[in-house]
């Protein structure tokens, strides 16, 4: 046994006093140990449901008791890595040793190419083509980005991803990535968002480093950039995309864009990029179905050790959370939690009850047309005037607290909220929300209004 390995033992007996067998067990037992090194242990969990929750529950104190056990230990990192402990941990426990040790290779297959992490983004453990479940919905979308991840040759390009939040857009794109960077180490990928590549061009504009800037990114094999939306309106940034993605393409490297819409869709980017987009293939993700969502569920729960969750709450969970993936995810975790912790078994009493916000929200979506209709009623105006281009004072006021509400009441962008408001920009709408948030401190009146508006809009 290395002394790594007899410090992991007193941490995991610790551990098990701390938090209780029953707790122990389905968390915290099915952590092996990897390797260590300048400060830093880590550790493999067989999934990322489970990864995530350790982190955020157990991931304080099982840092504070390796520093104890070890005081050159300052950080734990918790890896994904499925079987990990039965096939390579005993490999990996004979290099643990102190001094540097090598990675094994099941951990150098995870470690990400650094010099592309510093120029693109990280990308999240949990996001493979393993953990994604297919249906209906994005069957399209997750062939296309298989074909993409799997062959040498250029397909379509770009391939467009498009489809609501939380659907797996973002998932799907890293899955690609992780996916050529284990298949073909040798070719180099670049995931980024939309949002990144602008900072880093305005940056190399900043420090007069654009050819570098240039270079990189036209000598990748495959460029993923998420979020493309996120370029409207932004116009020096909008042609240096544009550049990248020609010379790409021009020479039959692979681009691979999402976005919230489709190509057609985009409005604030220019139409000659625009139709550029749809050149390739443009794959939709729609909204998720039952079975999906059930599917989904039962994945989660089969990567969670020990944790048992009736069907019926699966189901339940399914049928109603239908709103996206993230939230679906959310609140499978929050009864999991809550039943480990308490020590409880699962029910669907415990389910309503814990989920109550999440049921209520889900059965009843705000929009913003619900609140421009209330308000417009409210305030005795037309629906047309609300959206009209008028600036009177008698329409204009309510038209800002029209704006505020839907920032406030729904998860639209503020760009979304102003192209539903007559196709106005979206720092108008801020500024609407700024304003509005000023005027209720000193005005008694609209704060009532407000208060009143709020409830006729949440029902
Ligand atoms: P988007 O980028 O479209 O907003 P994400 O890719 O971030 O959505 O997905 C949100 C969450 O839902 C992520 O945790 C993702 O893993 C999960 N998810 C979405 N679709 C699926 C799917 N088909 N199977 C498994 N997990 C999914
Ligand atoms: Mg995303």
């Amino acid at each position: 046994m290395t002394d790594l390995e007899t410090q992991w033992g007193r941490v995991q007996s610790r551990l098990k006093t701390e938090f209780g067998e029953a707790a122990y067990n389905s968390w915290l037992k099915p952590l092996s140990l990897i390797h260590a090194d300048g400060g830093r242990v880590q550790m493999a969990v067989p999934t990322r449901f489970m990864r995530d929750w350790v982190q955020s529950h157990y991931m304080d104190r099982l840092r504070d008791l390796w520093s104890v056990e070890n005081p050159d230990i300052e950080e734990v990192e918790l890896k994904v890595a499925a079987g990990f402990h039965r096939a390579t941990a005993a490999a990996a426990r004979e290099k643990a040793a102190p001094s540097e040790a090598a990675p094994t290779p099941s951990a150098r297959m995870l470690r990400q190419n650094d010099d592309d992490d510093e120029f693109g983004a990280p990308l999240d453990p949990r996001f493979t083509f393993e953990d994604f479940v297919v249906g209906k919905s994005n069957e399209l979308a997750y062939a296309a980005a298989r074909r993409v991840a799997e062959s040498k040759a250029v397909n379509f390009n770009p391939l467009f991803l498009h489809g609501g939040v939380g659907l797996g857009k973002t998932h799907l794109m890293h899955a690609i990535a992780w996916h050529v960077r284990r298949q073909a180490p040798q070719r180099r990928v670049i995931y980024l968002s939309a949002e990144k590549f602008m900072y880093q061009f305005i940056s190399a504009l900043r420090y007069k480093d654009t050819m570098a800037f240039k270079q990189k990114f036209r000598a990748v094999d495959v460029l993923m950039i998420d979020d493309v939306q996120f370029i409207a309106n932004k116009n020096s940034t909008q042609e240096e995309f544009f550049h990248t993605f020609n010379a790409l393409i021009d020479h039959h490297r692979q681009v691979v864009i999402s976005a919230d819409r489709s190509p057609s869709d985009l409005e604030g980017i220019e139409e000659r990029i625009r139709s550029r987009l749809g050149w390739g293939l443009v794959a939709d993700i729609h909204p998720t179905d039952y079975e999906l969502r059930l599917g989904i569920l039962q994945q989660k729960v089969d990567g969670i050790n020990g944790a048992k969750v009736p069907g019926e709450v699966l189901e339940f969970l399914a049928r109603r959370i239908a709103s996206n993936v993230r939230e679906l995810e959310g609140a499978l975790n929050r009864v999991v939690a809550h039943a480990t912790l308490i020590g409880r078994p699962i029910t669907m009493a415990l389910a309503e009850t814990l989920l109550q916000d999440l049921l209520r929200a889900n059965d009843r979506r705000i929009t913003v047309e619900d609140i421009q209709r209330r308000v417009a009623e409210y305030y005795n105006l037309r629906l047309a005037d609300l959206l009209s281009p008028r600036r009177a004072r008698t329409v204009a006021r309510p038209r800002q607290v029209a704006m505020y509400l839907s920032k406030q009441l729904t998860t639209r962008s503020l760009p979304d909220i102003g192209r539903k408001f007559g196709g106005r920009d979206h720092t108008t709408v801020m500024h609407a929300v700024k304003r509005v948030e000023e005027l209720v401190r000193s005005d008694g009146s609209l704060e009532e209004d407000i208060h009143h508006l709020r409830r006729l809009v949440e029902g």
